[in-house]
């Protein structure tokens, strides 16, 4: 074992445009890591450095901090020798002093979610030394204050544990720019900074009853081990557990040579996007900040200003600032930095070229000359992500098949719901402007906090600005709304990944956090009342805006067409009512894969005859009753049918337990009593004897049509009629009867045969006849396993996850929220079950379910409807056992046809 892991290299290194990592290696080195290489190697300016694998983070936390840091340190010294003598400097030196970064990335980026440390290295000694090599007092002990601050927070643990908590620096900060009667960072004087420094350092002591580390080296390892510990930090954990991201995945430690932006006029920093991550257009744009450090960009402490002249003359006039002004004040990088700006116009074209993708990249400019610190695929909203893969392959930079891989499945859903109404929007008053960090419609009540985010229904978080901590509350708001911050400030760029609707930098707020209110203009509003927001456009709406129906065009429709030409597998919806048919067909649907009959008993007269039917105590009671109930589901079948034409439709029979329809309240009990001339008593005792156990496997599903025939006879009765009365319209339609909870042949058969025979009757009543064919549900675990008798008898298989899943795993669906958050948080299971089908386990069942049913008859028809029939892996495991479809909710259509395609695309690589 020692030897063994004495040969593993940890630590690669790059800088001077070569590399030991590429892109390809995201897994091991994080992508920052990756990337950092990669750029390297195509001899992009990146600072040199080194990446420490992320393998060596699960063996610091198997092994603890000695052990790790054993393993790492010959590689770890090396490597930082070898930036030395490429920077000609060395770390700790105090006349010739390299400063370095610590840098966490894991293998997918989580914006904010891993602390970094710059200007590492520095202390008493090494300012002086820095000061005098620069030439730049000023500049060094900046640095070694902002050092000290960044190395508190994230290493030594001083960040404020609360939102009522003050940070202690910005608190030290926010006093010496009171006596001093300034505002901004950029004004503080040499000797304030070195004030800062000593009160920081005393700060530290005070807190941590240590001194403040003054040995480089000692710095470096508490740097790194606070990287590592950031991995198992609250914000990270909950943003890897909101996007299931498993915990022995790790975070990468990048160290780098710093690049200083913060060295005067000349020097500044910035971030910047290869396309418009809120719309997808193909225009270069970003932010940048002159004479300022690392996030000083996004953290909305000044304004950044845009990188190019046209990003800055729209962002004027949004800002309501005159073109003089904005020349004068806020000019771009573009008008202010040619040179440089023509240089990181060429690195953003190269490095989308290379990626063949959009990028998101940072930049540091020192002493004029252009460092690139940063890129990766960016971040966009689900408009941008389907305009981008469809602009890349109308460019010829990918193909088809590549477009559609692009397309994140999940992220299509924002495309996918309401707008606001344009009728509704003429009338809306607009109270203020904000950047328009991120599209779409939210409407809600005022929340200040992110953790009181869940205050009301319907939120929306107003904050002066947005930093880490309240990723949960952003996730939870409906949108989000700040008044400082720029287009790739933390709440755009955050909201912009999670496809929430954001507006950014409306100067015109005043926030008073205590009193809890916001005032725009002379008008007040409070916690609580009702604001919407327009991420297109930046509005601010006063009150509740009407929202409607989204419209697949443009892009949208062009990617779906792709979709469906590569799409094997088809996709068929889960709809219980016309409506639900009509939204699902609109996004591409191709038939119905489970239309459950129970929900149309649920309304006013319905659930009246279904009552009396369930307490009538004899065949002749029930099957009066059941009389009323016909025309009812007949004409909902129409409805269907008809919103479906040409389609198929499976229709499934009754499944719910009966207790689930009787009255439970005594009012109601009363009150049927009344209707059916019957003692209060008789409706107890009915109730009380229908009363179970455990419902999920009592009197439900085909178990109630056996024992009450007459039932399926009406429902089989309802669906043939149905077809019957649309074909004399000439209307096509295709019925698929499904009888639930099969387990056994002979329940299926004594099924069937009620089925076919109320059929052959009407068909003879009627002088006509209709196509129609009888299947069942595969959902008990014996069903899977008895599937080449039961496909003997049965036209089509439908696995029906959701009881499949409680049936084999043995968990209730109706209590398992008791015990999976824990079981998932445990690690016990990944996921939970019923959202992503359980591949090892039940997929097995559907496996033997296909294949034995297939064995007894090669064309049957399989498919699956419960709720997994929806979710991107569990549909490309559907593709995998070769069913014909899947069926999903309306909103999941579209996501359903893409993960359709890719699948298939998937199984060809
Ligand atoms: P995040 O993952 O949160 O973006 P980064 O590691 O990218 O964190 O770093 C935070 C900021 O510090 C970024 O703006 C980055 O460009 C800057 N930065 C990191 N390392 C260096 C360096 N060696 N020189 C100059 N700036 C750096
Ligand atoms: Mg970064
Ligand atoms: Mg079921």
């Amino acid at each position: 074992m020692e030897v063994l892991q004495d040969v593993k290299k940890r630590v690669f290194k790059f800088g001077n445009k070569t590399a030991d990592g590429n892109s390809e290696m995201r897994n091991l080195l994080g992508g920052k890591g990756a990337n950092l290489a990669e750029m390297s190697s195509i001899g992009i300016p990146v600072p040199p450095g080194f990446t420490i694998t992320t393998e060596v983070c699960t063996e610091y936390n198997e092994l603890g901090q000695i052990a790790a840091i054993n393993l790492i340190k010959d590689e770890v010294e090396a490597s930082v020798a070898s930036i030395e003598s490429q920077m000609g400097a060395a770390f700790g030196d105090k006349d010739n002093p390299l400063l370095i970064s610590v840098r966490s990335g894991a293998r997918v980026s989580m914006p904010g979610m891993m602390d970094t440390v710059l200007n590492l290295g520095i202390n008493d000694e090494v300012v002086l030394g820095l000061a005098k090599k620069t030439n730049n007092e000023r500049f060094a002990w900046d640095s070694y204050r902002r050092f000290i601050q960044m190395y508190g927070g994230v290493v030594l643990g001083m960040k404020p544990a609360s939102k009522e908590d003050i940070d202690p620096f910005e608190e030290i900060m926010e006093h010496l720019k009171e006596k001093r009667g300034i505002t901004l960072d950029t004004e503080f004087t040499l000797q304030d900074l070195q004030d800062l420094v000593y009160d920081f350092k005393d700060a530290v002591k005070k807190r941590t009853g240590k001194n403040f580390p003054t040995n480089p080296w000692d710095q470096l390892w508490g740097a790194i081990i606070a990287v590592f510990n950031s991995w198992n930090g609250d914000r990270a954990v909950y943003y890897r557990n909101m996007n299931g991201y498993p915990a022995d995945w790790g975070t990468a430690v990048n160290v780098q040579a710093m690049v200083y932006g913060n060295m005067g006029e000349n020097s500044g920093t910035g971030v910047c996007f290869t396309r418009d991550a809120g719309t997808g257009e193909n225009i270069f744009n970003g932010e940048y900040l002159i004479n300022a450090q690392g996030e000083d960009v996004v953290a909305g402490v000044r304004t950044p200003q845009q990188i190019t002249k046209i990003g800055s003359q729209r962002w004027a006039e949004l800002a309501k600032i005159e073109e003089e002004d904005r020349a004068e004040n806020y000019p771009s990088l573009e008008e202010l930095m040619p040179t440089i700006f023509s240089e990181l116009n060429s690195y953003q074209d190269i490095l989308e070229k290379h990626y063949r993708d959009m990028q998101d990249m940072e930049f540091t400019i020192q002493d004029g000359k252009l460092w690139i610190l940063q890129t990766r695929n960016g971040k966009r909203t689900g408009a941008a992500m389907v305009k981008i893969a469809m602009d890349l392959q109308k460019e010829g930079m990918i193909d088809e098949k590549e477009a559609l891989m692009l397309v994140e499945p999940n992220k299509l859903d924002e495309l996918l719901h309401p707008v606001f109404d344009p009728e509704a929007l003429k009338r809306a008053k607009v109270i203020a402007q904000g950047l328009p960090a991120s599209p779409g419609a939210a409407t809600g009540k005022i929340v200040f906090f992110a953790d009181e985010a869940d205050k009301y229904k319907n939120s929306i978080l107003v904050r002066i600005e947005t930093s880490p901590e309240d990723l949960e509350g952003m996730n939870i708001a409906k949108g989000i709304l700040t008044a400082r911050g720029g287009m790739t400030s933390h709440a755009a760029v955050v909201a912009r990944g999670m496809g929430k609707c954001c507006i950014s930098g409306a100067g015109a707020l005043k926030i008073d956090y205590k009193r809890r209110t916001v005032t725009i203009g002379n008008q007040k509003y409070h916690e609580g009342d009702w604001i919407s927001l327009n991420g297109s456009t930046g509005n601010i709406i006063e009150g509740k805006v009407a929202t409607k129906e989204p419209q697949l065009s443009g892009e949208f429709a062009e990617i779906m067409n792709l979709a469906d030409k590569y799409g094997e597998i088809k996709v068929r919806t889960n709809a219980d009512t016309p409506r639900d048919a009509k939204v699902a067909r609109s996004f591409g649907a191709q038939g119905i894969g489970l239309t459950r009959t129970e929900h149309m008993f649920f309304e006013l007269d319905r659930i009246k005859a279904m009552r009396e039917m369930i307490l009538a105590d004899t065949v002749k009671g029930r099957k009066q009753a059941l009389e009323e109930l016909l025309p009812m589901q007949r004409s909902d079948f129409e409805g269907i049918f008809e919103a479906m034409e040409g389609c198929a439709v499976t229709i499934r029979l009754l499944d719910p337990p009966l207790h689930e329809f009787v009255p439970h309240q005594l009012a109601t009990q009363k009150e049927l009593a009344e209707d059916m001339h019957i003692s209060l008593q008789a409706v107890k005792n009915k109730v009380a004897e229908l009363e179970e156990f455990n419902p999920m496997l009592g009197h439900r599903g085909c178990r109630l049509g056996n024992t009450y025939p007459e039932i399926t006879e009406m429902q089989a009765r309802a669906i043939i009629e149905a077809a019957l009365n649309l074909k004399e319209r000439g209307v096509v339609c295709k019925p698929e009867i499904m009888i639930p909870l099969v387990g056994t042949v002979k329940e299926f058969e004594m099924q069937e045969q009620i089925i076919r025979r109320t059929a052959k009757t009407i068909f003879k009543e009627r002088n006509d006849a209709v196509e129609y064919s009888v299947g069942t549900m595969i959902e008990i675990p014996r069903a899977a396993l008895m599937a080449d008798l039961i496909a003997e008898k049965a036209d089509f298989f439908s696995f029906g996850t959701n009881d499949l899943t409680q049936m084999t795993f043995g968990y209730s669906r109706d209590d398992a929220s008791k015990f999976l958050p824990k079981y998932i948080e445990k690690g016990i299971l990944k996921v939970d079950p019923f959202e992503v089908i359980d591949q090892e386990g039940v997929g097995q069942l559907v496996k033997i379910g296909t294949q034995r049913g297939r064995a007894t008859k090669p064309e049957l028809k399989v498919g699956i409807c419960g709720e997994h029939g929806g979710e991107p892996s569990s549909i490309e495991f559907c593709y995998n056992t070769g069913m014909d479809y899947v069926s999903c909710s309306p909103y999941r259509v579209p996501i359903a046809r893409l993960v359709s395609a890719q699948a298939a695309i998937k199984s060809t690589m």
